[in-house]
Formats: C-alpha cells, structure tokens, sequence
C-alpha cells in the first residue's frame, strides 16, 4: 500500500522537502497535488480533483459529507516564480535539508503548511477516527489570478453539498516566531482606476485647453491627504496610495486629451467599495469644478475586509498555539490579501502558520523544528475541535465557549491575547 516514491505520511518535514522539489510556478501542477492525493487516499481520504481553467485542485474529505462538525484547512501548493536561481544558495527546488531549515521557494509558503496539516490530519485519522469530517481544499492558483483555485472549490462544494464548519487556511502568519500572530481577518483591498477627461491643446496656449495633467495631479494630491477613517476595533486605518500616473502623451507640446491615475486602497470593516468609491468621486467633484476637468472611476475589488471575531473558533486556534508554544498570539488583520477572502463567505475563518520572514525571497527557508511544531499545532486543534468544541452560532463572535475555556488550561483563552492590528508592520504574505 505504501509507495516507496511517496514520504511517509507522518513526516511533515518529508512531505515538505518533497513538495519544494515539484515545480509548482503558478498555475503549474508540477506534481505536487498528485504528491498529496495518494498519502490522503491511503489514510482513507476521499480524493476529488476540482480542475478548472487550467488550474489544478485537490478536495479532500475523512468521514462523512456535510457533517456538522466538520473541520476545513486550506491552502496552495502553487508558488511565485524563483527569480534568478543562481542566486540561491542552493537550487530553488532542490528541498535542501541544511542547519536545521528546508531551503526553497514556496518553503515558506506555504508547502510546509499544507504538509504540517496534511501529516496532522493523516496522524488524527490514523490514531483515532473523528466524530465528524475533516477536509482539506488544496489550490494551484492562490499566488496567480485565484479565478479558478479556491473559488473553483467553493463552487464545487457548494454544488456537491460539501461544508466547512470552520476552515483554517495555513498560510505563514508569524513575523518572528512560530506562535506570535493569528490573522483573524484581513483587510479589504481594492484599486481604482481614475481618468481625467479635458481638453486637448497646445503647450503656448493652455487658457484654450483644458489640461487634464494638472487637474489629476491636483486630485491625486488631495487623494494622498484623505483619511477614509481612523481604524476599528480590530483593523488599523484604511490606507490608500497612488501607483500610477500616465499621460501616454509623447509631444511635449501638446496638452492632452486625458490622462490616468491608479490608487490601490486596503481598507477596514469600516469601508465598503461603493463608499470609498463615493468618498473618491466627492474629491473629484471639487477639482471638476475649480478646472472644468471630468473624472471617471473604475474599480477593481480584490476582496472586501472580513473578520472572524475574538470567540469560540479563535479560543481553540490560540489555546492549540500557546499549549504547543508557549506564546499568547497576538490577533492580527495586517497584511495583504489570501485565499480566506473567499472562505470567509462559507464559514468563519483564521489563518495560522510559519514565520513568513523570507516569503518570494531568495534563500527562502523555514526552520524544520517550525514545521514539526505547527503540525503539533494543528494535531492539537484538531483533537480539541472533536474533543468538544462547540461551533455554536457559526463561531462568529457568540462568546466564548465553557468548554474550550474549562479544564486543562493555564488560563482563561483570552488571557495574554492582544487584539492588533497596528503595532505590527505588514506581514501577510501577499502584496
Ligand atoms: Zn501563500
């Protein structure tokens, strides 16, 4: 049964040095789903592949479909491209075992993550079948369009009648040490795509044109000054930057016709797209009327802020942290966008995972007692959600459970946890 080509089921740290050695450059398979499925298959794993688009997934569920206490994970064997390989200290998919770290892209993120919860969730089984279902989607596209990575699965369970109670996304979370930052939401981000509209002229005679340059640098200035809100209870203030600025105007004698302006703005569970887009316009309208010049808005939204709040689902991730670590985890929203995005409209949702220090660098590393360690996490999380825990009014934020702050604990679950998410600087993993 067991394939002497495959590593054991058990060894995080085999699986993840064998996951670094496929080529998995978005939106390349590169044989790292077809690694995973017959170690989940062997531990009694309904394997499902959800391909779509090009992009290959893998779905997979112990015990029955739709149980109530059915417990997701989440994450992407895809990884960003490797940059100058001779630049690495070793070959970026060799899955080197040196001083006490696996080197290689996508070490950090997130194959060793998904290999810390798939040898915990292979060890559970193994060890004693759950009252309930654990399943875990698995994406070849989160660091490219994730058109058709997770969404392709949520569509697909939605269509099967698969569900989550809660789903853990393992991506790195921590900034220095494995244990400091679960990411309980994430702020939402968008861009704005703005275009100015005057009056073409010559450069000798602007009172006859209607110069769209100014007028947006104007807007873009006051765009720059604009405070959307001074944060929340668990998100820091919105932020918004321009990153483009272009006339496409080759004559430096030519006022021209319209010019553009792209501002990227990552915002709190205070904002919505159709309001920030509303604040934008109000700006405008006031250089339109001081100029002449007409400004039109397209945007593009990358996702909108979630938040799973303080409450049973984070008491049993942060409770596993700190039995398994020793250090209260601080509750972040920092960071840029992940797969959670689109969990979060399926079942509450947390991220949690590996010191993501060095993600899409070169020399990108994790230290191999990490890895071990975050599959000691994620085992305790998974013996603690069957072992009682309560999803109660889908976790979002009923209060804390009596079960999960009872016995067996040094302190109540909320003891040592800092909600923040401004003293830390950006750490997500994606920009
Ligand atoms: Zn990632």
């Amino acid at each position: 049964m067991t394939d002497p080509a495959l590593p054991p089921a058990d060894d995080p740290v085999a699986i993840a040095a064998a996951l670094v050695r496929c080529e998995s450059v978005t939106p390349a398979e590169g044989g790292a789903l077809a690694l995973l499925e017959p170690l989940l298959a062997g531990a009694g794993f309904a394997c499902t592949r959800v391909d779509r688009g090009g992009v290959a997934n893998l779905f997979a569920r112990f015990g029955p479909k739709g149980h109530p206490r059915s417990f997701g994970f989440n994450g992407h064997t895809d990884v960003v491209p490797p940059g100058d390989a001779a630049a690495w200290r070793a070959p970026p998919f060799a899955g080197l075992l040196a001083d006490g770290r696996l080197w290689g892209r996508g070490a950090a993120d997130m194959k060793s993550g998904v290999a810390a919860f798939v040898a915990a969730a292979i060890a559970r089984v193994r060890a004693a079948p759950p009252a309930g279902a654990i399943l875990i989607a698995l994406t070849g596209d989160e660091e490219g369009r994730a058109e058709d990575g997770t969404r392709a699965l949520l569509d697909w369970m939605a269509e099967t009648g698969e569900r989550m109670t809660v789903c853990l996304v393992g991506e790195p979370t921590c900034p220095e040490r494995l244990g400091d930052t679960i990411k309980i939401g994430r702020r939402g981000a968008m861009t704005v795509h703005v275009t100015a509209t005057g009056r073409q002229g010559h450069a000798a005679y602007p009172e006859r044109a209607r110069n769209p340059v100014a007028a947006l640098a104007r807007l873009v200035a006051r765009l720059d000054a604009l405070a959307l809100d001074s944060g929340s209870a668990h998100f820091g203030p919105s932020t918004l930057a321009a990153t483009g600025f272009d006339t496409a105007n080759p004559a430096a004698n030519v006022i021209p016709r319209t010019c553009r302006a792209m501002v990227n703005i990552r915002f709190s569970d205070l904002q919505t797209p159709a309001g920030i887009v509303a604040r934008l316009e109000a700006e405008a309208a006031a250089v339109t009327a001081a100029t002449g010049v007409a400004f039109d808005f397209a945007a593009e939204v990358s996702g909108r802020a979630f938040l799973t709040p303080p409450g049973p689902f984070v008491d049993l991730v942060a409770g596993a942290v700190r039995a398994e670590t020793g250090i209260a985890p601080v509750l972040s929203t920092s960071g840029g966008t992940s797969d959670a995005r689109f969990l979060a409209g399926h079942c509450p949702v947390l991220e949690f995972g590996l010191v993501g220090a060095t993600m899409h660098q070169t020399d990108e590393s994790v230290a191999v007692d990490d890895i071990r360690g975050l599959a000691r996490v994620y085992r305790r999380i998974l013996d603690d959600f069957f072992a009682g825990w309560k999803p109660g009014a889908g976790g979002r934020g009923s209060g804390p459970d009596p079960r999960i702050s009872g016995a067996g604990r040094s302190g109540p679950p909320d003891q040592g946890l800092v909600v923040s998410a401004r003293r830390h600087p950006p750490s997500g993993p994606h920009p």
